[in-house]
């Protein structure tokens, strides 16, 4: 069999200057090889570093957490936006919380909506991602594209504006972050949404956090009538199993393919998406 890889043999010991990766447990390291850093930032609330790689092309680091590599990023965003822009009769107006790479608000975009707010906390991430992360970061020149630098929690308590679809494009659940994985900013969130608005979160990895996607579904479930939660493949998150949890006050509908050309999106794998391992679904459906 030819592989397209010449699989190397042994342990590597990771030389700093050609290997930049992440700690995706204390004990499993994923590491990626490296041309070249291309920006590298501390900004007020993270460290902020870009890479050119050899194999994935730019990479995207918080606080050496990958956030996004340039292969493998349209797995990631088309399986967060389309599932639910798919079932929406024409949206107008969505809401993202975080995303500051513009990953989710260009999948967003790709819809006849009259306008698209993001609320990202840290500026520079936005900067930074005009800037060395073009194929993300131009969504930010859309006219629709309605910008706000602050805390998402805090703007979905205090806004009077109601969204027809809320994103939540969250990193791990530490620091700023931990505040939109609470029950109490499910709740804000519910009262934001037009009726029929659908909300969708990224709920980490079932397989090293599922904690966390059990609490996410438990508190959809506090405020939505329908919720669930789906699977998709996201090669170089922690261990590339990775879930979203999804809620409306009505039936969830299989989404149409209003979007031609995307690579990862399509009716058929929202639902194969919906099917769950035994362990997460003797677990999460008697929520
Ligand atoms: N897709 C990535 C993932 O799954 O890890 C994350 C996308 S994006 C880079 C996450 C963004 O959330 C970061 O830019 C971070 O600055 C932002 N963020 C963290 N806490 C926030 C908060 N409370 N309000 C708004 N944005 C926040």
């Amino acid at each position: 069999m030819n592989l397209h890889y010449k699989k190397e043999r042994g342990s590597v010991i990771l030389n700093k200057k050609e290997w930049a990766g992440e700690y995706q447990t204390n004990n499993v390291f994923i590491a990626f090889k490296i041309k070249k850093k291309i920006f590298e930032k501390q900004s007020k609330y993270q460290k902020i570093t870009i890479y050119d790689s050899i194999e994935l092309g730019r990479i995207f680091f918080l606080d050496d957490v990958v956030m996004l590599t340039e292969k493998d990023e349209f797995m990631y965003h088309e399986m967060l936006v389309h599932p639910t822009m798919g079932q929406l009769d024409s949206p107008k107006k969505v809401l993202i919380i975080g995303g500051g790479d513009g990953g989710t608000l260009r999948e967003a975009l790709k819809y006849p909506i009259e306008k698209a707010t993001l609320v990202e906390i840290d500026k520079d991430v936005i900067e930074a991602s005009k800037k060395y992360l073009p194929f993300t970061g131009k969504s930010f020149m859309d006219k629709r594209a309605n910008i706000i630098v602050g805390d998402g929690a805090k703007f979905v308590a205090e806004t009077d504006e109601k969204f027809d679809a809320v994103f939540v494009d969250s990193a791990d659940p530490v620091g700023d972050c931990a505040v939109l994985f609470s029950e109490k900013f499910i709740g804000d969130i519910h009262k934001i949404l037009n009726k029929g608005g659908i909300v969708v979160a990224q709920s980490e990895s079932p397989f090293y956090d599922f904690v966390v996607v059990k609490d996410y579904l438990k508190f959809m479930k506090k405020y939505f009538t329908h919720s669930l939660t789906y699977l998709g493949f996201v090669p170089t998150y922690p261990s590339g199993m990775w879930s979203y949890v999804m809620a409306r006050d009505m039936e969830i509908g299989i989404p149409k393919e209003k979007v031609k050309g995307l690579k990862y999106f399509n009716p058929v794998i929202f639902q194969a998406a919906q099917a769950l391992p035994n362990w997460m679904c003797n677990t999460l459906y008697p929520i």
